[in-house]
């Protein structure tokens, strides 16, 4: 595996490649690699001739009091990994060859990004469809590989991908989770003992709500409200948002349907976590 920084030998690499008639699928991360991250790899690798693993901490998606400081960086570690799960090149871009001096310039998709984590962190999707649409022609990938653990970042990247003709096929991949069922995140390295075990009310909400909807609740607002309950009952923590939301349109839904996707993020002490699911049937 190789390691590229700069834009520009990142480009000539891919233009090799591609005139070598090989197809190239990009997976872009912000590092501090789990096996989310390496699963991602592997279906990247499944799909095309040649990965790349993009590594960029993004200061755009954060806001001023966000973790953008602190955000866990394991670099070595990283490329190790990377190389195992079968990527071709980590591109692991400097932020002033990312935003030089005088960049003026953002991608900006309305709408979707204006509900659940949009609301809640202004500017973030701002931040990351900028970024990756520059990933985009830095990397010349024929096809990309994003999780559903963002599904909102899912949703928004599509459109863009639609709405700009942009020349890129996403392929998306379902949540990896921990043997207890909280979803891999680099964040979960935040939280201590006690706030590890507080972070499980994500996931069991999510087994709660199908429960429910196995025994034939079809009211949103009312299960909404159990969700956003069960959730406080576990004292010390802050819930975001708990909604019950189209998978696709992100519209909040008032009857439950097999298109029901319920999307939570909840604050444990510092650390905010989200998680989702669809609550019967399988969409993506
Ligand atoms: P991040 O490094 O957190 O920005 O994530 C990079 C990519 O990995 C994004 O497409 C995420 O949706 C995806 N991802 C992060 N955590 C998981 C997970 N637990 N399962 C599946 N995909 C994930």
């Amino acid at each position: 595996m190789e390691t590229i920084s700069s834009p520009g030998a990142m480009a000539a690499w891919a233009d090799r490649v591609r005139a070598r008639g090989e197809t190239i699928c990009l997976v872009p991360t912000m590092g501090f690699f789990h096996a989310g991250h390496l699963a991602l790899m592997r279906r990247a690798g499944e799909a095309a001739d040649a990965v790349v693993v993009s590594l960029f901490v993004n200061p755009l998606q954060f806001g001023p009091t966000e973790d953008l400081a602190r955000y866990p960086r394991a670099l070595a570690r990283d490329a190790e990994l990377a190389a195992a799960a079968g990527a071709a090149v980590l591109f692991v871009p400097a932020t002033e060859e990312v935003y030089p001096a005088g960049f003026a310039t953002t991608v900006r998709v309305s709408g979707l990004t204006e509900t659940l984590c949009g609301r809640s962190r202004p500017g973030h999707f701002d931040g990351v469809t900028t970024v990756v649409a520059k990933l985009f022609h830095m990397v010349k990938p024929h096809l990309a590989v994003f999780g559903e653990k963002d599904f909102q970042q899912l949703a928004v990247i599509r459109k863009m991908v639609a709405d700009l003709n942009l020349d890129v096929q996403i392929i998306s991949h379902p949540i990896v989770r921990e043997e207890d069922g909280l979803a891999m995140s680099s964040r979960n390295t935040y939280l201590s003992r006690e706030e590890r075990g507080k972070a499980l009310c994500l996931f069991r909400s999510l087994q709660l709500a199908r429960e429910r909807v196995a025994a034939g609740e079809k009211d949103a607002a009312r299960l909404r409200n159990e969700i956003y309950q069960y959730i406080q009952s576990y004292g010390d923590v802050s819930v975001d948002y708990v909604a019950l939301v189209d998978a696709e349109t992100l519209a909040d839904c008032d009857a439950i349907t097999d298109r029901s996707l319920l999307a939570l993020a909840v604050k444990i002490g510092r650390t905010r976590l989200i998680d989702n699911g669809l609550l019967a049937g399988s969409l993506f």
